[in-house]
């Protein structure tokens, strides 16, 4: 027995004594240098706040509140729906206005359900219990429980909910990776995160290493961030932890993908449409880290996040601490204005964010970068060419798929065809338009097969369970029907027992004729007749009185 343990082990112990690589990926210019300079900023408290009720993947929350209801901060104003879902908490304290569809950060454009409220600038925190929970003397599931409930998801970009990937009940945890591998152009904010507070994100990871309790753990950072992984080191040492290891990732675009920095540490590949936990590894992001402290060393939710606000078209780049719900709009201004030139906005860097029509956005939990472009800085896509087969799509993608064949799939709505290549395992990273001849925009298509196909499989949900429905109520009234001939047939057989014929059928009639007089004689008791009756007897009458008046409302 303890062989066969031992060969298990031996099978599945993750090699960590070198460094792999993953197939494609980019060398991409870093344009971070300005933002990751400036300090961390506060961005205040802006007048609006616009908080989604669906900032995480899963179900959205629910309202906990109405218009007209005061909030302090820090209170749940949403509650989370099923098991994959979060609750939203009001980041600063004020009135809600409305609760309506809003605006939001999403690549659809489309409005979203959304709790609006008006603040009042004196940030009153809920009062609530806030001492720390000894988490080295509190069981996993009770941690998951308190991350749940303070709102977490991945802060890295996902939002998948945070206590979703760390319930690993069922499940040996070799590996638990750190990701700071923050390889998009332009973002900054895990490297400021890592500069400034990096000793809440090794109490957090210490928290996380608890909950999962894995065989090793490991901070992956970029081989450009040399500030963040002294400070991370220091941080490390200081309280003298050893138990952790910080590894270098090569700087190549997208390093920092969950799949391709679990290849580059260990070799293994996680499986098709399964998830790291699946290989024994999970994969927690720096500032996920430091929310899960707040939670559990300060009970504190998920209220604000740290936002790179960058690009040529904003006046003062630079990382930015935000208040969940803050309008972009309101953020940029913190960061000294748009400049003359500025062309266009994205959310999220230059590879794998979106541009929107408008900063009347607010920033939710899973934005990690406002990206303002000026012309210079970012051209228009030149007009989109027919597809030449050129297949540098393919030589580029990190997820070893195959882009064209995705995208004829996608275009032509043959969604059964891009699933069978794998759809779903796209990481939506950008490589292959950034490297398309043809300049087409393959990750638009990518999205918006994905969301068809979603919609689609939540319509098939629906329909199946109104057939459910429909076949149990037509079930039901055949039943109902079904007894209701027995019942008559037996009552027909009753009465041809009794003597049969018509004499059997003239005594039921007569004797339910003088049931009926029975009970006209007992409801003919008038307050005259009464009178002359005893207390006791009155008592009894207006006792009966009562029940059949009771009888005559229910029928
Ligand atoms: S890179 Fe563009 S043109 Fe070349 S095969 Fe891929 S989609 Fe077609
Ligand atoms: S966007 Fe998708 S298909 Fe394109 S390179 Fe990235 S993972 Fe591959």
């Amino acid at each position: 027995m303890a062989d066969h343990a031992n060969s298990i082990q031996r099978q599945t112990s993750v090699s960590l004594d070198r460094l792999y690589s993953f197939h494609g990926g980019l060398h991409l210019p870093g344009h971070r240098e300005t933002s990751a300079a400036a300090p961390i900023a506060s961005g205040g408290i802006p007048p609006l706040l616009v908080l989604p009720l669906q900032q995480h993947i899963g179900e959205p929350a629910e309202p906990l509140v109405r218009p007209g209801d005061t909030v302090c901060k820090g209170q749940e104003i949403a509650q989370p729906v099923g098991a994959v879902s979060a609750p939203v908490h009001a980041s600063s304290s004020g009135t809600v206005v409305a609760i309506e569809d809003r605006p939001v950060p999403h690549p659809s454009g489309l409005p979203a359900n959304s709790i609006v409220i008006e603040t009042d600038g004196k940030d009153s925190l809920l009062e609530t219990d806030r001492s720390p929970i000894d988490y080295a003397d509190t069981e996993p599931a009770e941690l998951c429980e308190r991350i749940r409930e303070a709102g977490i998801v991945g802060l890295g970009g996902a939002g998948f909910p945070a206590q979703v990937k760390l319930d690993t009940r069922q499940k040996h945890i070799e590996l638990l990776v750190i990701n700071a591998a923050e390889c998009e152009p332009y973002i900054s904010c895990d490297n400021r995160l890592l500069q400034e507070r990096a000793a809440a994100v090794v109490e957090g990871i210490r928290v996380l290493r608890h909950i999962v309790q894995p065989e090793h753990c490991i901070i992956a950072i970029e081989d450009n961030m040399p500030v963040a992984e002294q400070a991370l080191t220091t941080a490390l040492a200081t309280v003298n932890e050893t138990r952790m290891t910080v590894t270098r990732v090569p700087d190549i675009y997208p390093s920092g993908g969950e799949r391709q920095l679990i290849r580059i540490l260990t070799g293994r590949e996680v499986p098709s449409q399964g998830f790291p936990a699946d290989i024994g590894i999970i994969c927690q992001n720096v500032g996920t880290a430091a929310a899960v402290a707040d939670a559990v060393l300060r009970r504190q939710p998920l209220l604000s996040r740290i936002v790179t606000v960058t690009g040529n078209g904003v006046a003062n780049p630079q990382n930015i601490d935000t208040l969940i719900g803050t309008p972009v709009s309101y953020l940029v201004a913190a960061a000294g204005g748009y400049t003359p030139d500025v062309e266009r906005l994205l959310i999220g860097g230059p590879m794998m964010g979106y541009a929107v029509q408008s900063d009347n956005v607010p920033v939710i939990k899973t934005t990690n970068c406002i990206l303002a472009v000026t012309r210079d800085e970012m051209p228009a896509p030149p007009p989109v060419q027919p597809c030449i087969r050129c297949s540098k799509c393919t030589d580029v993608c990190p997820a070893d798929l195959l882009p064209q064949q995705l995208y004829w799939y996608a275009r032509s709505s043959n969604y059964d065809a891009a699933q069978d290549y794998n759809l779903f395992d796209c990481i939506e990273c950008g490589c292959c338009a950034y490297v398309c001849p043809s300049h087409i925009p393959l990750v638009q298509y990518y999205r918006h097969a994905k969301t068809e196909i979603w919609a689609l499989e939540k319509q098939t949900r629906a329909s199946d369970i109104a057939r459910q429905r429909h076949e149990s109520r037509q079930n039901r009234l055949s039943r109902i029907k079904q007894e209701r001939a027995e019942r008559m047939a037996r009552k027909k057989q009753a009465l041809s027992g009794n003597g049969g014929g018509e004499e059997a059928k003239k005594a039921a009639i007569q004797a339910a004729l003088e049931r009926v007089l029975h009970k006209k004689q007992q409801a003919d008791v008038t307050p005259k007749n009464v009178d002359n009756l005893t207390d006791g007897q009155q008592q009894l009458i207006s006792e009966a009185d009562q029940r059949r008046r009771q009888k005559n409302r229910e029928i």
